[in-house]
């Protein structure tokens, strides 16, 4: 009986890359012996014919099983969902654009087989990328490592192998705002690290944008920290006791020199730097907030609209 290692992919109008994906990484998984393989489309919600590409090539291959999204839910739910589908005793993530090297999934295998259960791969490099994107991403993950108590790696992406015990850890966060690269760390479990340099896309071009990803960047801080919510009450207690100190000072001063009319421009700058201070305090409760008023929904994840398995192809394959 041959262990069943999952290729996820995620895919968003990518029409013009998934017959090159699906070429490079066919030639892959030829050379890998013992092993059954499905490959797992997640199409989310494209607007080209990515959809119908994927349909198109399992006429061919039965080991191709498509889940057709109901709309784009953005790759993160992209990626539960496949997570959801797959069966493989292993999942490999890996994007449809070419970006990430499928040949790394062969020595990915092999530290599965020693015992890891989360094998990720490290960026070296990261080619096609402006140098404006490497500094806000690096200096990101710095601030996020610093706040939060859990190890995020950095330069790492979603492309790895996660064992079926990370798989069914993962599927238990159900959480509606998803920032999944911290769940890998989050989970715990063996890593193992190895690194590569990543390439520019293949063809097509990037679906995020500055402001998605500061999107994305609010969601990780906010999902695993709440130490922002501790910097706005501990800036509240410095400028209270400061205040008091002032306070005591202005008291002191009338008493013994009298009133005198001056005092405008310090009156002026204490307010507005409390109000500045107070609205700031109030955007990061908003920002909490936000996040329980969405959870509380337990609103499903996703919808699928076109669910293709090969399910007589796997219980084949593995007798
Ligand atoms: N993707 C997705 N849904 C989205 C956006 C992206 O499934 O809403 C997929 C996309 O098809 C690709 C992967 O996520 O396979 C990475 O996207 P992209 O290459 O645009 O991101 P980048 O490599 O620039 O970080
Ligand atoms: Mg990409």
């Amino acid at each position: 009986m041959f262990k069943t290692i999952t290729i996820l992919i995620p895919a968003y109008n990518e029409e013009e890359v998934i017959q090159q994906l699906y070429t490079r990484l066919n030639k892959v998984i030829e050379t890998i012996k013992g092993y059954s393989f499905e490959i797992l489309f997640v199409n989310d919600g494209s607007r080209d014919c990515t959809a119908e590409i994927i349909k198109n090539l399992r006429i061919k291959d039965k080991r191709i099983s498509l889940v057709d999204l109901s709309r784009n839910f953005g790759k993160e739910i992209a990626m539960i969902a496949g997570l959801d589908f797959s069966r493989g005793d292993a999942v490999v993530i890996i994007d449809a654009d070419l970006q990430d090297p499928p040949e790394l999934i062969i020595e990915m295998i092999e530290y599965w087989e020693q015992g890891y259960d989360d094998v990720y791969a490290k960026r070296e490099s990261r080619a096609g990328e402006t140098w404006f994107k490497k500094w806000t991403a690096s200096t990101f993950y710095k601030l996020l490592q610093k706040i939060s108590r859990i190890p995020i790696q950095e330069n790492t992406g979603d492309f790895r192998l996660l064992d079926r015990r990370c798989i069914e850890a993962l599927k238990q966060l159900r959480e509606t705002q998803r920032y999944t690269k911290g769940m890998f760390s989050w989970i715990g479990y063996n890593k193992k690290e190895i690194l590569f340099n990543r390439d520019s896309r293949a063809a097509g071009h990037t679906k995020w944008n500055y402001a998605k990803l500061l999107d994305l960047a609010i969601e990780g801080i906010t999902s695993f920290t709440t130490v922002p919510l501790r910097i706005s009450s501990m800036l509240g207690i410095i400028i209270s006791i400061c205040s008091f100190f002032y306070m005591l000072f202005i008291i002191t001063k009338t008493l013994v020199f009298g009133e005198s009319q001056t005092g405008y421009p310090s009156l002026m700058t204490v307010v507005l730097f409390l109000g500045g201070i107070q609205l700031l305090s109030l955007g990061i409760i908003g920002e909490y907030l936000g996040r329980i008023f969405n959870e509380t929904k337990r609103r499903p994840l996703y919808f699928v609209k076109e669910y293709n398995d090969n399910r007589e192809f796997i219980s084949a394959a593995q007798h």
